[in-house]
């Protein structure tokens, strides 16, 4: 999608949201909380021929504060499970 190549439907009408002001939205409603006082904002790219949207945390301290406060999915321990 950032290639400016839509995944689902291939068009080339995909459009970045990356410099719109207040990212975060009212509420904190374009984020996702990483902890209890910690959101991170999101850029959206969206496909103006299906409407398919991708969103990716905008700021690369918050995929490092991630890293450290999340659970990482191993994906052994998910093709264990879907045994
Ligand atoms: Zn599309």
């Amino acid at each position: 999608m950032k290639t400016g190549i839509c995944p689902k439907c291939s068009s080339h009408e995909v459009f970045s949201g990356a410099g719109v002001a207040l990212k975060k939205g009212p509420f904190g409603s374009n984020s996702i909380p990483i902890g209890l006082t910690s959101i991170a904002a999101l850029d959206n790219l969206v496909c103006a021929e299906c409407g398919y949207v991708e969103s990716y945390v905008s700021e690369p301290e918050k995929l490092t504060e991630i890293s450290r406060k999340w659970d990482k999915i191993e994906p052994e321990d998910f093709e264990k499970k879907d045994d």
